[in-house]
């Protein structure tokens, strides 16, 4: 593991570090994961146990099913973190499905800063009291549940480290991908140009750049209308629209 600062940095505080890398040691993140440009470290939450039987979780306050993470536990793991010198301005997020839902452009903006701590939950969930203590931002990957934090805590690292300069490389920008302008990505097409007679569209092989850029534009707003209202309904809006937009009814250009 570097331990460079200027390299974006993901620790991962689990019950289960020898699920990492996992999947992130593959493809794009796990290349760029050998070549230096970012940095994974799991660290085991109970290695800050402190009984005889290094219990790491507890019966929930007011009854109820399953076990809770303790807070002492959990504060001593991310206190122990803390002591290696991270940056102060490291983001400490617990992956929740409580938490608010996990963007593009909240991801956008992690990948541009010094990385994060990731708290992984497990049992019932944690104690909220090392949540409000350490100030931990609860993370939501989507509206159902994991067992445990650990694949979601994946999920928001792979996202990241795509944007990150040097991974993507000539492949992609990253910038012109569902989500980056408020958008679901138009539909894809690669050879053959015929497949159980469906043909690629047209346009797509006219050579013509401005025809095949407003193609597309339009297949976008298209399939996000239809799948996506929520994200149609607050897509930022270039400010001539906007303009044209907010015109009343009878006003003309003239
Ligand atoms: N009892 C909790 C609830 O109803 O909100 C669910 C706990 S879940 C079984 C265990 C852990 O998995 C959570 O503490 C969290 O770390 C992780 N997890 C589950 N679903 C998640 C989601 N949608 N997004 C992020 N993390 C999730």
């Amino acid at each position: 593991m570097t331990s460079d600062p200027k390299i974006w940095r993901a620790t991962v505080l689990t019950l289960f570090p020898e699920m990492f890398p996992g999947p992130l040691g593959i493809s794009l993140a796990g290349r760029a994961l050998a070549s230096g440009l970012w940095a994974l470290e799991a660290r085991d939450i109970r290695a800050s146990a402190t009984d005889r039987h290094r219990s790491v979780d507890d019966t929930p306050a007011g009854g109820g099913p399953g076990m809770v993470l303790r807070a002492d536990v959990l504060a001593a793991a991310i206190d122990a973190a803390d002591a290696q010198g991270r940056p102060e301005t490291l983001p400490r997020l617990v992956m929740s499905p409580r938490g608010r839902p996990l963007t593009q452009a909240r991801v956008a903006e992690l990948a541009a800063g010094p990385g994060a701590l990731i708290v992984c939950g497990r049992f019932e969930g944690i104690d909220q009291r090392v949540i409000d203590a350490r100030q931990l931002e609860e993370v939501s990957i989507g509206d159902y549940v994991l067992s445990g934090g650990e694949i979601a805590a994946m999920t928001l690292i792979d996202a990241c480290v795509r944007l990150l300069p040097g991974v993507m490389g000539k492949l992609s920008s990253g910038t012109d991908e569902s989500f980056s302008d408020g958008l679901l990505e138009y539909p894809q097409y690669t050879r053959p140009q015929s497949f159980e007679e469906r043909q690629i569209p047209d346009i797509l092989l006219s050579g013509d750049h401005a025809k095949v850029a407003a193609w597309r534009k339009t297949e976008a707003e298209t399939l996000t209308k239809s799948r996506r209202p929520d994200l149609w309904a607050v897509r930022p809006v270039a400010p001539e629209t906007a303009k044209k937009r907010k015109r009343p009814k009878n006003t003309t250009d003239g």
